[in-house]
């Protein structure tokens, strides 16, 4: 076994990071990890939804990173990557802390996309961590006394964009007429078609408009502007959702020296870094060579943080490391309150079972990380035994 001097660094413990972190802490348990982000809390994500229609309560999505990693006896900073000394081995904080690693793996996740369209970023809610969950709660707050009818638009017709759209018309029924806007000829394009199916089902019985084939141009304070067949058309909006794509989260990178192909961090099949074979990347910040097309999803994130604690395990024992390979679990996605629909392990279902079933399936997911949403959250094992098939840790959506 190889000695190790310093401490493996795993900076970002979003789904890719706490993975690894605690598979790695469970091969090895001598090994010194330090895990480094810049919030407090873990983020479940496929659960926001949920939590903005209050059939769940926030905390229950959020548990404290301190908590979980103390449990797992891993060392837990709260800072945020500023810069990387590749050569060196060194990473820089916000606060100027200094630290040197033997083994690096970045994880810091995405971030909306505004694809620099005009009034974007000034003029959105975005939804992608707690911070925009809680403005959007705050505007559907201050929105309760205010008239009928009033104009929501969400842009991109993916799996979030359908999920919110759903989600909040079953909260706030005619108060909003919403339109879900995607730039291409059909919703859940990179989806299973049950799943689409599903999901055209569910919006039209909320009577949610769609526009297809409309991208949108600008969005300023008052109006939304799209372009489609017909030409440039712009809409007065009360809101407008942007759920129109993610990229990587990587302001602590000077150079694109190791993304310049893709955009985001390339790693080669053993999830290491070109000319820095000790340094990693997983989820939704890098991509595998020869593997451009894995989707961006917390399936694919905690199947490369599992594999990635495995092949340091082999590399400190001066084995050589595996190459990854992506098991497709299926997909999962909600549509309303209380509605779901599953695709994939070869069963398709939706509906009230299929909400519960992914319920127990997200719990499964929470490894050991909450205690405190496991005691607490009394939905998550009610229907075990009805969903046994489901009910598998490595089994990630
Ligand atoms: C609303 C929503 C619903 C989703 N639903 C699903 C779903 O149903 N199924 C599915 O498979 N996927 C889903 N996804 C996608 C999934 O959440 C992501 O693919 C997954 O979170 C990626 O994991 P990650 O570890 O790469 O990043 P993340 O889970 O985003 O974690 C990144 C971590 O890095 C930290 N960080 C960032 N920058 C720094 C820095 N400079 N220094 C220190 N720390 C830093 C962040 O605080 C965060 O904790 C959903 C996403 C959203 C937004």
């Amino acid at each position: 076994m190889k000695s190790i001097q310093k401490p493996i660094v795993i900076v970002g413990a979003g789904f890719a990071g706490m993975t690894f972190a605690l598979n790695l802490r469970k091969l090895n348990p001598s090994l010194p990890i330090l895990v480094v982000d810049s919030e407090y809390n873990f983020i479940f994500k496929p659960l926001m939804y949920e939590v903005l229609s209050k059939e769940i309560r926030s905390w229950e999505a959020t548990p404290k990173f301190a908590n979980i990693f103390s449990n797992a006896g891993i060392t837990f900073l709260r800072n945020c990557l500023t810069k990387i000394n590749f050569k060196e081995n060194i990473l820089e904080f916000s606060d100027d802390l200094k630290l040197s690693y033997q083994y690096l793996a970045l994880c810091t996740g995405s971030i909306p996309n505004s694809f620099l369209i005009k009034g974007v970023d000034e003029n959105c809610y975005f939804f992608n961590d707690f911070q925009d969950l809680n403005k959007l709660k705050s505007f559907f707050n201050k929105s309760q006394k205010a008239t009928f009818h009033k104009k929501l638009f969400i842009v991109g017709g993916g799996p979030s964009g359908i999920e919110l759209a759903c989600k909040i018309k079953d909260l706030f029924k005619d108060q909003f007429d919403i339109n879900v806007i995607e730039k291409s000829n059909e919703i859940l394009n990179k989806n299973k078609i049950f799943n689409r199916e599903q999901a055209e089902n569910a919006l039209d019985k909320r009577k949610i408009n769609v526009l297809l084939n409309s991208t949108v141009k600008e969005v300023s304070e008052t109006k939304i502007s799209i372009t489609s067949d017909v030409g440039i058309t712009s809409f007065d909006k009360d809101i407008v959702i942007w759920t129109a794509g993610v990229k990587p989260n990587l302001s602590y990178l000077e150079t694109d020296e190791i993304t310049k192909k893709f955009g985001r961090i390339l790693v080669n099949k053993n999830l290491q870094i070109e000319n820095y074979k000790n340094c990693f990347a997983i989820g939704d910040i890098s991509v595998i060579e020869g593997m451009e097309d894995l989707p961006i999803t917390a399936q694919v994130a905690m199947q490369e943080g599992n594999h990635l604690a495995n092949n340091l395990q082999l590399l400190i024992h001066g084995k050589d490391p595996l190459p990854f390979e992506f098991k497709d679990n299926g997909e999962m996605i909600s549509l309303g309150i209380g509605e779901a629909s599953i695709s994939g392990l070869g069963v398709t279902f939706s509906g009230k079972l299929a909400f519960e079933a992914r319920r127990l399936i997200y719990a499964s997911k929470l490894p050991d990380i909450t205690e405190s949403l496991k005691s607490a959250s009394s939905w998550i094992f009610q229907k075990k035994s009805i969903l046994k098939q489901f009910f598998k840790k490595d089994n990630p959506n």
